[in-house]
């Protein structure tokens, strides 16, 4: 038997649905926030991903999926979409065509080269927004509990952000300066990822699982106190309008985030379920206002986050959230003989359109396995087709609930149905109680 790779997960039946439902609602709010989506490569040049995340972080230097293809170019399956975006954006010439900000969101699966642990995989799904071109802080605060307003949605209770400024390159530098001073003297205690972090980014140590309990790390200088007069008025701001929004949030001088990329504001989305441990962190994003120019587009401040999905439904089946999810069929067509199957396919073709859920038989099944499919899918509705009837143009309907039936005119059964079930929704919009709001 050929298995899965390590690290990877098949999504199917009732989590599929789930997994549907998250990334409608997804969908459904980026509609009224105005973003785009956006799709780029799952692979890149491997290039993209050394300059735009860093060569010192430990996605890059540990975890990227690089190969070789037939034409011997070097390139990376994907291991967050940043880059990706940021290089569509240089590439397209966006910076040109579209009005700024420019603001999109994507959804994709992403390759990790990490231990397999809970929520934590080799093959990831992240949905995330960038906003590219705006250095207003009201748009690190209205992405920020834009964040939390889907994981509300979704019925998520007590998410909180945890919010921190890098600051600009003057501050990050004194800051720099302070922090290799204080851990100068730990420098032979600290593990070895820490300390290549000390001369190529000391900012990283402070995100180091292994040493991050030890009571000198709790001492360790805080940037807040390091960051310049703009640089403070940047962060003031975003926690007003944060204030502004009824954001729940947090300042957590601790959060510097895995990637070399950010400046100014930079946060994380966490739950708050015990058995979760460290993958209670959801998500997390910040400001980048320097990555456009560095991989060589016009300046462009930016800012974005991404938030995994693995996680999300997790938290879901882990909180027990009735999700409303639809699950019943509206009519379940039964036949025996040929000519009912005829009638058959030709219904429920010509209800499916009508904009019902229609569902029949596929594998001879007798009339009573056939009933007990239909109520195996809570079908509200069975047409029970019968030759001799149709001989005269009529069908039976049975309320698979009520148990009543009534015989319908063939012609006037697309009548009876909207009378009695009213049309789906058939445009893929996800009821919520956003739009109930509204
Ligand atoms: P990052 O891009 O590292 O900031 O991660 C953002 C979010 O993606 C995290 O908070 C997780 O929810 C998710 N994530 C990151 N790495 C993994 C992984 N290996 N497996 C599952 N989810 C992940």
């Amino acid at each position: 038997m050929i298995i899965k790779p390590k690290g990877t997960m098949d999504i199917t039946l009732e989590d599929a649905k789930i997994w549907k439902y998250v990334e409608d609602v997804i969908d459904s709010v980026m509609e009224k926030y105005n973003y785009n989506y956006i799709r780029t490569p799952i692979f890149e040049s491997t290039e993209l991903f050394h300059r735009g995340i860093g060569n010192t972080t430990d996605i890059v230097s540990k975890e990227t999926y690089d190969f070789l293809d037939r034409g011997n170019r070097k390139l990376t399956l994907r291991p967050e979409g940043t880059a990706g975006v940021v290089r569509s954006y240089i590439e397209n010439k966006m910076y040109g065509t579209c009005s700024l900000p420019v603001k999109v969101y994507y959804n994709g699966t992403m390759y990790r080269y990490e231990r397999p642990q809970l929520g934590r995989y080799r093959e990831l799904s992240q949905y995330g927004v960038e906003v590219l071109g705006s250095s207003d802080p009201m748009v690190d605060a209205e992405i920020i509990s834009l964040a939390l307003n889907i994981n509300k949605m979704l019925g998520l209770k007590g998410n909180k952000a945890h919010i921190n400024s890098l600051g600009d390159q003057e501050s990050r530098d004194h800051y720099r300066e302070a922090l290799k001073k204080y851990f100068e003297p730990h420098l032979d205690d600290l593990c070895e990822d820490c300390k290549a972090r000390f001369d190529k980014n000391p900012l990283r140590i402070l995100d180091c699982k292994v040493d991050h309990d030890k009571e000198y790390f709790k001492k360790a200088p805080s940037i807040l106190d390091y960051l310049n007069e703009e640089s403070k008025k940047h962060f003031d701001k975003v926690c007003e309008y944060l204030d502004l929004l009824e954001v729940d949030y947090v300042i957590d001088d601790r959060i510097v985030r895995g990637l070399d990329y950010y400046n100014h504001t930079v946060f994380e989305i966490n739950a708050d379920i015990p058995s979760f441990g460290s993958a209670n962190t959801l998500g997390g994003g910040g400001r980048y206002d320097t990555l456009v120019s560095q991989l060589g587009g016009p300046d462009t401040p930016c800012v974005g986050y991404a938030v995994g999905l693995d996680r999300l439904v997790m938290a879901l089946k882990e909180e027990k959230i009735a999700l409303p999810i639809k699950k019943d069929v509206d009519i379940f067509i039964l036949y025996v003989n040929e000519d009912e199957k005829k009638n058959a396919i030709y219904l429920a073709n010509e209800l499916r359109m009508a904009g019902f859920v229609v569902e029949t038989e596929y594998t001879n099944r007798s009339l009573k396995g056939q009933f007990k499919r239909a109520d195996s899918f809570d079908s509200k509705y069975l047409i029970l087709l019968n030759s001799e009837e149709l001989k005269d143009g009529l069908i039976t309907i049975k309320n698979n609930k009520t148990k009543q039936s009534d015989q319908v005119l063939l012609e006037y059964i697309i009548y009876y149905f909207e009378e009695h079930i009213g049309i789906t929704d058939n445009d893929g919009e996800v009821e919520t109680d956003y739009e109930e709001d509204k």
